[in-house]
């Protein structure tokens, strides 16, 4: 199997071109196919096996398709250095794309803030955020999720860990009901199961 299986489109094709990736990886190869249908997933899967890329490429190849230019996913991650990433793996993937992204979270000053604020009014895509950090521009105001159509959750035992877990609930009832939901943890204990009954429609389960 090559990414050119799934017919990307030549934008997202030429940033995975200049990322240097050929080979899905397994991840990559069962969930980009259920996501690109449009179905909820909770995908059991640990750092290192491409996991961010598998729900990114099916999520940009979908946004490449659209209206850009208001928030279309939401990704929470656990911390500053997994939001970074993600966001430093969507501007390789997307920098042919014209798609846009900003990571989210906490620590810095004012000044830090102030220039999320800004990012996210400049009518970004992508939004990568850390939930508490994120609960503060939410009741600002300044985020708008009226077109949302994706919520990723990434390293979600981690974020439970930490203490996510109300954080999270409250974030969710900003988003619209009708959405694609997909949840990546590398661990399943009951209450991820639960938080996932709780958010998923009808998910498809990917354990790797
Ligand atoms: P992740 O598990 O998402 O943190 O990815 C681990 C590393 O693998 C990252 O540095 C990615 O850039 C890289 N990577 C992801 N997918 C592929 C792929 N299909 N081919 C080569 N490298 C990849």
């Amino acid at each position: 199997m090559t990414f050119e299986d799934f017919n990307f489109n030549e934008h997202l094709a030429e940033g995975l071109n200049s990322m240097g990736y050929t080979t899905p990886t397994p991840i990559q190869a069962m969930a980009i196919p259920v996501v690109m249908q449009g179905k909820d997933l909770i995908a059991c899967a640990q750092t290192g096996t491409g996991k961010t890329a598998s729900y990114l490429l099916p999520v940009l190849n979908k946004i490449g398709e659209g209206d850009k230019r208001h928030i279309n996913t939401l990704i929470l991650a656990p911390t500053r250095e997994l939001a970074q990433q993600i966001d430093q793996q969507v501007e390789g993937l997307a920098y042919f794309t014209g798609i846009s992204s900003v990571a989210v979270f906490g620590g810095g000053d004012g000044i830090v803030y102030e220039q999320q604020r800004r990012a996210i009014q400049n009518n970004v895509d992508i939004v990568i955020a850390t939930p508490g950090r994120l609960i503060a521009h939410l009741t600002s105001g300044v985020l708008k999720f009226d077109n949302l159509q994706h919520l990723v959750l990434d390293e979600a035992d981690r974020m439970l860990d930490m203490g996510f877990m109300d954080d999270i609930i409250r974030i969710i009832r900003y988003l619209p009901a009708e959405r694609q939901t997909l949840l990546f943890s590398a661990t399943m204990p009951p209450r991820i199961r639960q938080l996932a009954n709780s958010i998923l429609r009808n998910p498809e389960s990917i354990n790797i």
